[in-house]
């Protein structure tokens, strides 16, 4: 494809903030700087686009930012961006400041943002950015890998106090909806059992797992569970599952929130070499003249996909794609968009059966 010219970047950073984004904005800065193209950093979001908190990016803007968490470019949610006097505003300060591409960098929402964005004139890429690895069309987000290694540190340590004094420590890990972080956490960290709200579970059956588990011997038992497993009612499956404990065995609980705590901390390498990687793309796919497209990871290879589709693939997974959304796609696309969903279930099914075929017991009658 013909290279196009990009004269100027905005980069910003929006929804929850995640480890590696600064990896990310720097290697947006660096490759296109390379490029002989300007950077500007766009404050807080798309909030900064509305309110006119634009920096100049330099290649020392981004100096000794790499292992640092967070973004040093901060990060906001903006329901005005939403509105069309919101965006018809975020434009007129794009014109204004020479902006012709927007990269923004964060999950769904940021990405429906960019798509609306590119529609009023302005060239965008989105980048994945959160903790949760819950975008589908991608196999990989910026910031998993760090929050699994927190999350392990963290109940690493809970193991040595739960062990001297024979607990359960149930942890609410964190990943929204998505199951892939508490999964990954309790593998490496050798819970004895996990909970994920994509795969059924039954209260009753996990306590009798832990009282069958603790007459083995095992003083110290680790059960993590997805922050998105609730009731109904909203009333967290970990907090039930913790009191319930207490209240109908032998066995003293103990309840654990790994909250914000695990967006925060140092990335690690996988973090920063894959925001790095996504970073450059995004330049490439600009200069190509790509846009309202989603950088994305697939069996190892970086890729571009298109955000109307990467979102209505996000709701084909949730249930929530309608007909209408349907009209938008031939049917090869919605196959396509099948065997996406079917390779995330078959993910997690993989990594669950995974963790209970190497859990210390035989339980066959309980699984
Ligand atoms: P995340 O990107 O982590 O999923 P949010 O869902 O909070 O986080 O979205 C981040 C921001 O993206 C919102 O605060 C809003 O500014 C913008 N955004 C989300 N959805 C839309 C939309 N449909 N149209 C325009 N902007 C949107």
């Amino acid at each position: 494809m013909q290279k196009t010219a990009v004269k100027k970047i905005g980069i910003l950073t929006s929804g929850g903030d995640a480890p590696g984004m600064n990896a990310c904005i720097r290697s947006v800065v660096r490759k296109a700087l390379n490029e002989n193209i300007e950077c500007v950093g766009i404050m807080e979001g798309y909030s900064g686009l509305i309110n006119d908190q634009i920096i100049p990016l330099d290649s020392h803007s981004v100096s000794n930012k790499i292992n640092e968490g967070g973004s040093f470019l901060y990060s906001s949610r903006c329901p005005e961006f939403k509105t069309e006097q919101g965006m018809n505003q975020a434009v007129k300060i794009c014109r204004k400041h020479g902006i012709d591409a927007v990269v923004a960098i964060g999950g769904d929402g940021t990405f429906a943002g960019a798509e609306q964005l590119a529609k009023h004139g302005i060239l965008t890429i989105g980048l994945p950015g959160t903790i949760d690895n819950d975008i589908v069309c991608t196999d990989y987000t910026i910031g998993f890998d760090t929050a699994c290694n927190t999350t392990v540190s963290m109940i690493n340590c809970l193991r040595d106090t739960c062990e001297t004094h024979a607990r359960i420590s149930v942890v609410e890990a964190m990943g929204r909806h998505c199951g892939l972080l508490t999964l990954h956490a309790a593998l490496a960290s050798g819970a004895a059992i996990v909970v994920v709200p994509e795969l059924k579970y039954d209260c009753d059956e996990i306590i009798k797992k832990a009282v069958a588990i603790r007459a083995t011997g095992k003083r110290g038992i680790i059960i993590v569970v997805c922050e998105g497993c609730m009731t109904e009612d909203k009333e967290s499956v970990a907090e039930i599952l913790c009191r319930r404990i207490k209240a109908e065995t032998e066995i003293y609980a103990s309840f654990e929130r790994f909250s914000h705590v695990v967006r925060g901390g140092r990335p690690t390498v996988r973090d920063n070499i894959t925001a790095s990687m996504m970073g450059s793309k995004a330049v490439e796919l600009l200069m190509h003249g790509n846009s309202s497209v989603v950088v994305c990871e697939k069996d190892g290879e970086i890729l571009p996909v298109e955000i109307h589709f990467a979102l209505a693939t996000q709701r084909m997974y949730k249930n929530e794609l309608t007909e209408e959304d349907r009209k938008d796609f031939t049917e090869d696309r919605i196959e396509m968009m099948e065997h996406i969903c079917e390779r995330r279930h078959h993910l997690i099914r993989k990594l669950y059966k995974l963790s209970r075929d190497i859990c210390n017991l035989h339980l066959t009658d309980l699984k």
